[in-house]
């Protein structure tokens, strides 16, 4: 029995609390009963100090001050500025010159990207594909718009990237649909910290490749966390790899700036797609401008004209690199510490490569994350285990952590 009074369920899953919201609100409940020197909140998804506070780079902040007021309060165009967008292409590909047809639509941050995509890209009560390890919003993206969310096992039994596992998913669901939106967030997905290789990489557009040239695939390549992996070029290294994909695949990216550029809060990104040929091209801006008309219109021009205004001028691009570097090599340090501890202790944690995030295998994860909470440790209980945000937690207490999770597990 639905439990809404006016409103239409339309078969949607909608909790009374969003899961993480609600831990992190028991968690600053518990800080302001015992102090939060007593409490991890391994929840957030945000990269945070070893205070706790919000790390941003004080190049972007200083951009933002500088802007004037048309470089804000004026409307966008739909798909954004046109500075946006060639430098958002920029940020998204680095060193990479595409051989096809590049296009990018602004979007209010990655999350309005994997909306369009999969609006545009899939029918009604189609499936949209992704990893058994993923992002909670992909479900609520695919409720929304009357579709359903199907895995493959991200990982094999010798916890390598599970081609297998995928091809055949992939051909199950094609064998009932037409289309298919295939969601990867890589590098350092969120849950597990795990980066797609370059092998990897080849064996998702080798299977690809070969699909019945009438089934349309769009193959969305979630990259939020791609500036938090390592060197940014090394990580940019499976793009090539797109271009070789046939005309009824199309690789897009979905280019998130809250975390490469510290913006969250300003809901900025960008859609880009690795399009074979301009009709292919033109159709992507086309049908995207109209999504984007018909749920938030324009995106907001501040962070618009902040990425079009660093992209102008070499010398800030390269403060905001060195920054950004400076605060990924402290990620970097909490997720190997992290990941040291969880093997010294005997914890099997995910393959993790990098970024914010490391996940847990285990039974039961909202019982051992209950008992965790009893000891003041806020971690996030997902379907298949337990997810340890470092990105917002100290060196320290990501040492600390691996034997406390072990211990509630036993
Ligand atoms: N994809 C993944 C896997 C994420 O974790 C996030 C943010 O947490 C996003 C996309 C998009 O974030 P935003 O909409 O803020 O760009």
């Amino acid at each position: 029995m639905s439990d809404f009074i006016m409103a239409a369920q339309n078969g949607r899953e909608i909790p009374k609390e969003d899961v993480i919201f609600g831990i992190s609100r028991r968690a600053n409940e518990m800080i302001a009963e015992v102090g939060d020197e007593n409490v991890v909140n391994a929840t957030i998804g945000a990269l945070l100090d070893d205070d706790g506070d919000l790390m941003v780079l004080s190049s972007v902040d200083d951009t933002f001050m500088g802007l004037e007021p048309v470089e804000y309060a004026q409307y966008a165009p739909i798909g954004g500025t046109p500075a946006f967008r060639t430098a958002a292409i920029k940020a998204a590909l680095r060193s990479y010159v595409p051989k096809g047809q590049v296009r990018a639509v602004a979007t209010p941050g990655g999350t309005g990207s994997i909306r369009n995509t999969v609006s545009n890209y899939s029918c009604p009560g189609d499936q949209i594909l992704t990893t058994d390890w993923f992002w909670g919003p992909y479900k609520t993206i695919a409720q929304e718009l009357g579709r359903t969310l199907a895995t493959f096992k991200l990982f094999d039994d010798k916890r390598k990237f599970n081609i297998e596992d995928f091809s055949k998913r992939v051909k199950e669901i094609l064998a009932n649909q037409d289309r298919l939106v295939i969601i990867i967030n890589t590098p350092a997905q969120n849950p597990t910290g795990y980066s797609l290789t370059v092998e990897d990489w080849k064996g998702v557009s080798g299977f690809l490749a070969d699909l019945p040239p009438e089934k349309r695939v769009a193959l969305l390549v979630d990259t939020a966390y791609i500036d938090f992996a390592g060197d940014e070029d090394e990580y940019r290294k499976f793009l090539p790899i797109l271009e070789t994909l046939p005309a009824n695949v199309l690789p897009i990216i979905a280019f998130s700036m809250s975390k490469t550029f510290t913006l969250y809060g300003l809901r900025c990104g960008a859609m880009i797609c690795l399009a074979p040929d301009e009709a292919i091209a033109d159709e992507f801006v086309r049908v995207c401008e109209f999504s984007a008309r018909g749920t938030w219109s324009n995106s907001p021009k501040a962070g618009q004209s902040i990425i079009a205004n660093i992209y102008a001028d070499p010398d800030l691009l390269q403060r905001v690199s060195d920054e950004r570097a400076e605060i990924r090599n402290m990620l970097l340090e909490r997720g190997h510490a992290f990941e040291e501890e969880a093997a010294k202790v005997g914890l099997t944690i995910l393959p993790y490569d990098a970024g914010f995030f490391a996940s847990i295998p285990c039974d039961d994860p909202a019982a051992i994350s209950a008992k965790l909470e009893k000891e003041g440790i806020f971690l996030v209980p997902l379907a298949k285990g337990l997810r340890v945000s470092v990105a917002s937690i100290s060196a320290d207490k990501c040492r600390m952590l691996p034997a406390k999770i072990k211990a509630a597990m036993e």
